[in-house]
């Protein structure tokens, strides 16, 4: 058995917009709840680069054991940025509770062009396909309705297991789950989580769409993948 494990976000979707998806989602919340708001996404960005599960990745969280408890420990540091933005205590609340169903919005959602003829590709040499994500507890469901789960046959996502790539034991519960495997590959957009994380593991792993100086191999796009795993 043959087994390629794919980073989710960056990867082989993404989250639509000009900003990055999280500052992007806190923007169309400010959109909808308070039109003409005017404020600087810039002002938005530097809240949300800390305190997320995968900005401490050492800090294991089974302890947010559902979906409720995983966005619940999100919602002050939402909160406190909608504050920030000028918003008074009990409507930087109220937006913060809607973050989750905007970030989840199905319309907001896309594959790559090249994810889906490169998974069928691939799983007509023989591989079979993972994910291995640091993501929201709902990344199943995302993937499902972006027709991923006629390709990919495991899901482990950082939101059930409470471990966060690059930590060792995100990799290691993969390997112990996929027993029987002959070969294994990591690819994904992350030089530390995905390709760090793998290679400490003893994965092999390749960098793609975000180049990272001296990680090798390293492809554009996916359709350089075949070639490096079959090659
Ligand atoms: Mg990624």
């Amino acid at each position: 058995m043959k087994w390629l494990v794919w980073d989710f976000d960056g990867t082989l979707a993404h989250r639509v917009g000009e900003w990055p998806a999280w500052t992007q989602t806190l923007l169309e919340v400010l959109d909808r709840k308070t039109p003409g708001h005017g404020i600087d996404p810039e002002l938005v960005r530097p809240f949300l680069r800390t305190g997320f599960p995968w900005h401490s990745p050492e800090v294991n969280h089974q302890h947010l054991d559902s979906a409720d408890a995983w966005w619940g420990a999100l919602e002050p540091r939402f909160a406190e940025t909608f504050r920030a933005a000028g918003a008074e205590e009990a409507r930087a609340s109220e937006m913060a509770r809607a973050v989750r169903g905007a970030y989840l919005d199905p319309e907001r959602w896309r594959l790559y062009e090249d994810t889906i003829p490169v998974l069928e590709e691939l799983s007509s040499s023989g591989w079979k396909h993972a994910l291995l994500t640091n993501h929201v507890p709902e990344l199943p469901e995302i993937a499902g309705r972006l027709g991923l789960d006629r390709h990919v046959e495991r899901i482990f996502n950082s939101a059930q297991t409470g471990y966060e790539k690059p930590q060792p034991e995100a990799f290691r519960r993969v390997l112990d789950a996929l027993v029987g495997t002959d070969e294994i590959w990591m690819i994904g957009d992350n030089a530390a989580a995905d390709v760090a994380g793998a290679k400490a593991a003893g994965i092999p792993a390749i960098l793609v769409r975000r180049r990272s100086d001296g990680v090798e191999p390293y492809c554009e796009d996916l359709t350089g993948v075949a070639e490096i795993v079959d090659g």
